[in-house]
């Protein structure tokens, strides 16, 4: 029983919970009075809406500080006289802009990267890797939206319209969906567009490192970040990073480990010519 619980060669992540089962389900210390069938849909459900709640609850506590932060005058917008729909809009956008900063940190400090880097990892990149981001980047980046709404004094009602435009765009510009090129054009006047968004997903660094936005795309635009098509096009450039292309990866427990390993295989080395633009 013992080899069970320690695992063999299949243990991972998980393995204790399902041992533990097995190991409850073939040796049980008393009869159950309920029985799983009738109590385990539940107690599973419960472990996915906290999984859920936790993804809603900081939002929430980010609205929740900026009713407090407005009550005490808290933030420079809550010093000011200006009127509502005026600060609303620099709420909006300081918290835009704070978030195309933070990704901007992301690329650049290494242990954020670390981090970051699981989003980039995906092999494809279509509506689903908008959600793909770590547990510890998402609490991070909570926290420094926390500390915008804080320090500018965002009005509670921009926190919840920039929550709410900040995950539709999020999903609009990760998605695998064709617009018309002229179309593209217009709208990328005003919202980061899927082709924009898709150059950033490049394997090249210089292109990885550019339109960082999620949202508006004039940030990149004002800073120099802006790179409006890939260089080996739509259709042929390679999404991903140099490292971790092993389709394996792809796995959940692998995505949740990424920041603390390191692909040191042969894919890792082809992929560092890759980096330098595939000049040896
Ligand atoms: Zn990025
Ligand atoms: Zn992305």
């Amino acid at each position: 029983m013992l080899k069970v619980l320690t695992g063999g060669p299949g243990s991972g992540n998980g393995a204790a919970p399902l041992a533990l089962a097995l190991w409850e389900a073939f040796a049980p210390r008393r009869a159950m009075l309920i029985g799983r069938a009738r109590r385990w849909p539940s107690n599973l459900g419960i472990l996915v809406l906290d999984a859920v709640l936790v993804r809603l609850l900081i939002p929430v506590a980010a609205v929740g500080i900026a009713v407090i932060a407005a009550q005490r005058g808290w933030g420079l917008l809550n010093i000011t006289p200006w009127p509502g729909w005026l600060e609303t809009l620099i709420g909006f956008l300081a918290l835009d802009l704070a978030i195309y900063a933070q990704h901007v940190a992301f690329h650049k400090v290494p242990l954020l990267w670390r981090l970051h880097r699981m989003h980039h990892a995906d092999l494809d990149i279509d509506v689903s890797t908008g959600l793909r981001f770590h547990p510890i980047e998402i609490i991070l980046s909570m926290l420094i939206k926390i500390a915008v709404v804080l320090l500018i004094g965002v009005p509670a009602v921009a926190v919840i319209a920039f929550e709410v435009v900040l995950n539709a765009t999020s999903m609009f510009n990760h998605s695998n969906a064709a617009l018309p090129l002229w179309l593209d054009r217009i709208v990328r006047l005003l919202l980061v567009t899927p082709d924009m968004h898709r150059v950033h997903h490049s394997v090249l660094r210089h292109e990885t490192d550019s339109n960082f936005g999620f949202n508006l795309p004039w940030w990149d635009r004002l800073f120099g970040t802006y790179r409006p098509q890939p260089e080996a096009g739509h259709d042929r450039m390679t999404i991903g990073l140099p490292i971790f292309r092993d389709p394996a990866e792809l796995r959940l427990d692998r995505l949740i480990t990424q920041p603390f390993r390191d692909d040191t295989g042969a894919t890792a080395a082809s992929g560092a010519q890759c980096r330098h633009g595939g000049n040896p």
